[in-house]
């Protein structure tokens, strides 16, 4: 049986029965699902303020895990950034010294660094940010390092052609080689008889002993003359040139490319010579220069001095 409500009336000073129309009906209907509605929304606010989505959770993370791999990535920049900074003290310290270049000045190496500050500025993240300007320092100084590297493979290329052309070797091999006359100054010619100036060195040897070519470079003169007999004149580049003379005969033609150590002729007794030897002359920029500091005769510095002392005893030369 339904419950029946019962109102007190005063006109009539009876209690009766409350009729229940649609009218009051929807009011209260409306007002339940008001305060539903409301409690339904407060509950909803303090659920999601206190507890996560399933997809604010997988958001969460993924930036976690984000986070993770951006501290490994800031680290391998920072591990970058140290071997490159050894790198460029290599360079400066040692690539540099030995090819005889200047250490890169600190203003050149920071060339570039930073100047995008306003484009990194829209970056929101300060991590991000501070990340990013870090890459790019990186990429700069290692642009600079790469432009270094490549001054220093042309320097490079360029020395060993100039160490490779100079004169650097004995034009004969010590197995042949009887005596050297360290006759370079003013000498008695042993056939003119008188006293001039002999601008190079004697090296006395068995005819037909190999002459090898000091240095790499380039045939400028392969002839006779009667003073010289059969010489052979090369041009090494760089301002080097290397005489060979009294040769029996030379097997190379003017013009032709020689590589150090390449046989060039054979030790005769040509033109104006008093026996059977080597004449050996280095010139540096057109004038001769004593050619005993452009080989190296396995000596100790005291045999060299030795050496260098009989050169200024002997009095005649053999050309
Ligand atoms: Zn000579």
């Amino acid at each position: 049986m339904a419950k029946v409500d019962y109102v007190y009336n005063p006109k009539t000073c009876r209690y009766e029965p409350v009729i229940i129309n649609s009218q009051i009906l929807l009011r209260r209907l409306g007002r339940f699902m008001g305060v539903s509605f409301m409690i339904g929304v407060i509950s909803l606010l303090v659920f999601n303020a206190n507890y996560p989505s399933v997809d604010e959770t997988l958001l969460l993370s993924r930036n976690e895990a984000l986070k993770g791999d951006w501290n490994v990535l800031y680290k391998k920049l920072d591990n970058a950034a140290k071997e490159l900074s050894a790198l460029e003290q290599t360079d400066d310290h040692n690539y540099r010294v030995i090819l005889d270049l200047e250490p890169l000045a600190q203003s050149v190496r920071e060339a570039g660094v930073g100047g995008r500050e306003k484009e990194n500025a829209n970056i929101p993240y300060r991590i991000i940010k501070e990340g990013y300007e870090k890459a790019e320092k990186l990429k700069n100084r290692l642009d600079i390092e790469i432009q270094s590297f490549e001054e220093l493979n042309k320097e490079l290329a360029y020395k060993e052609r100039m160490w490779a052309s100079r004169p650097a070797i004995q034009p004969l091999s010590n197995e042949d080689l009887t005596y050297l006359h360290t006759t370079y100054g003013m000498r008695k010619h042993p056939i003119l008889g008188y006293w001039r100036e002999h601008k190079g060195l004697d090296f006395t040897a068995p005819k037909g002993s190999p002459v090898y070519a000091t240095g790499d470079g380039t045939i400028e003169e392969a002839h006779y003359s009667d003073s010289y007999g059969n010489v052979v004149y090369i041009d090494h580049g760089f301002g080097f040139e290397t005489r060979y003379a009294h040769l029996v005969e030379y097997i190379i033609k003017k013009g032709e490319k020689v590589k150090r150590g390449q046989i060039i002729g054979y030790v005769g007794n040509t033109g104006l010579s008093y026996s059977t030897h080597l004449h050996y002359e280095v010139l540096f920029k057109g004038d001769q220069i004593n050619p005993i500091n452009f080989f190296q005769r396995d000596l100790s510095n005291r045999e060299y001095e030795k050496l260098v002392e009989l050169g200024g005893i002997a009095t005649t030369s053999l050309d």
